[in-house]
């Protein structure tokens, strides 16, 4: 699994020309048909989306890209995950925040355990990611829980990542800087070797 771009035209010429490294061993990755139809939630509607299937030159490993507007095993696009988990550092319990996001409070409450169980380790990771974006960077100021720490250090690197990479939404960025596993419990980028 790729992480890339979300204008899938821009994508698939980088796909054709070479222009997408593979993840295991920064070969080309090319073309390869795709992947199974998956339907997207994104907060006013429903998309199937078909992502691209590509194959390393090098390694032949087959890599699926997935657009960064997504997290791996996640059906809600990041907008509405990340609603969420912005909600929560603001205090807000999972029922309301499930209800303003017309989401189920289950669901909600999932998402919200998940980030949780990792928080501590997933705002070290975007500390350290925020000061290595910009060493003028400083200090990130407590935000009272571990939770709206980890949220708050997402949003210090997101911010720190506009010089470099121009403006973004802090969730594209953290899906993307969590190689789509910001929600997943196993290969995120803070889990060592787990
Ligand atoms: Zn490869």
């Amino acid at each position: 699994m790729k992480i890339v771009g979300t204008d899938a035209p821009d994508v698939e010429r980088a796909l054709v020309t070479g222009g997408l490294a593979c993840p295991s061993c920064a070969g080309q990755l090319r073309p390869w048909g795709h992947a199974r139809v998956r339907v997207v939630r994104h907060r006013e509607d429903d998309e199937r989306r078909r992502p691209r299937r590509s194959r390393c030159g090098r390694c032949a490993l087959t890599h699926v890209l997935l657009a960064e507007d997504c997290l791996l095993r996640r059906r809600d696009d990041v907008e509405v995950t990340g609603a969420a988990l912005t909600a929560k550092a603001a205090g807000h319990g999972h029922r309301r925040i499930a209800h303003d996001l017309g989401r189920l409070a289950a669901t909600v409450r999932n998402w919200l355990r998940r980030f949780a169980i990792a928080a501590v380790a997933i705002g070290s990771f975007f500390t350290v990611l925020a000061h290595d974006l910009d060493p003028m960077l400083g200090a990130i100021e407590p935000a009272g829980s571990a939770f709206a720490d980890a949220v708050e250090a997402i949003a210090g690197a997101a911010r720190a990542a506009v010089g470099r990479l121009g403006p973004r939404d802090p969730w594209l960025f953290a899906s993307a800087a969590s190689g789509g596993r910001l929600l997943s419990n196993t290969n995120c980028p803070w889990a060592g070797s787990a």
